[in-house]
């Protein structure tokens, strides 16, 4: 039998380790605080936002929530950001994604404060995650990492995988899943390939998988004929369908053949929320007011 790597048992050990550090963050007269900000009425992006705000609530950290409407001016989206990044009692600000298509959402990014930008899209934070070469380097320069890879390095961690030395497949080169895990994976002293659609023979690559990473955004794309025995199989895929929500892996069939594997829901989701809340106190202990 596999082992179900289970996000949410993994995320709740996050979560009570981050209570204490945020009531004492408190006891030192630092109140971590995050500002949400919403643009438009996505119905999947309001449940994100709501479970984040959930989360902070459940852990003492400070939110404040901003819902602006989906035409609001690109101009009051980025004013908006200006006052959050001077506000000192504000430590992480994060703008759920996607944006509507009038604004630039590289200019909203560009905007942050790359001391708030506790989902890790800032390019000076991307830049400095790319400049590193170990995961020595990279702990040690403190900064926000992007949160659903940083989530899928500690499922692995924390569920004694080894990622030194492993051969690690990524499906997916997104900028905020498969590109940046990719280099996460390779600090840490994986051999790492990546594949996308331009990859001729996907299955071939990922049959040579100890570590396989699934951020395709496909129901069911990676099927069982796609690993080789005894993978550690990570799904990131989220996938609404009529019967309910669904991975990027054939789960039912894929676990026969994995040693350990995440399912959708509870596996992946849960760990990007936690790692969010692991910068906001980051940001909080870093800005100290
Ligand atoms: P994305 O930006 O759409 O990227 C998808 C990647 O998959 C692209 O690189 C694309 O290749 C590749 N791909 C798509 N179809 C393919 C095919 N037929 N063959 C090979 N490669 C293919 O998606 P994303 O933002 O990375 O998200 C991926 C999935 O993870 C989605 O289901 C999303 O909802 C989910 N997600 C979950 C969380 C979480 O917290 N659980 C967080 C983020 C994302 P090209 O680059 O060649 O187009």
């Amino acid at each position: 039998m596999p082992e179900i790597i289970s996000g949410t048992a993994i995320s709740k050990t996050i979560q009570s380790e981050l209570k204490e550090e945020v009531a004492a963050l408190k006891g030192k007269g630092v109140f971590p605080a995050l500002a949400t900000i919403l643009v438009g009425e996505d119905e999947a992006s309001k449940v994100y936002v709501g479970q984040k705000i959930k989360i902070c609530e459940k852990l003492g950290i400070e939110s404040m929530h901003f819902h602006l409407p989906t035409d609001v001016p690109e101009k009051d989206l980025l004013a908006l950001i200006d006052r959050l990044n001077s506000n000192t009692k504000v430590h992480g600000i994060l703008c759920q994604l996607p944006l509507p298509k009038h604004i630039n959402a590289d200019k909203v990014l560009l905007t942050l404060s790359p001391d708030k930008d506790v989902d890790g899209f800032h390019l000076l934070n991307m830049g400095k995650l790319l400049s590193k070469k170990n995961m020595k380097e990279i702990e040690e320069e403190g900064m926000y990492l992007p949160c659903t890879p940083h989530g899928i390095i500690q499922l692995l961690r924390r569920s004694n995988i080894q990622i030194n030395g492993a051969e690690a497949v990524i499906v997916g080169r997104s900028n905020i899943v498969g590109k940046p895990v990719s280099l996460l994976l390779m600090a840490g002293n994986a051999t790492v390939t990546i594949c996308h659609t331009g990859t001729k023979d996907i299955g071939e690559v990922t049959r040579r998988a100890d570590i396989l990473i699934a951020a395709i955004g496909k129901p069911k794309f990676i099927t069982a004929d796609m690993v080789k025995d005894g993978v550690v199989v990570i799904d990131v895929g989220v996938n609404r369908l009529p019967e309910g929500l669904c991975g990027d892996v054939d789960f039912a069939n894929v676990k026969e053949k994995a040693k350990a594997i995440t399912p959708v829901p509870g596996g992946v989701g849960p760990m990007t929320i936690a790692m969010l809340m692991v910068n906001t106190v980051k940001a909080a202990k870093k800005l100290n007011h």
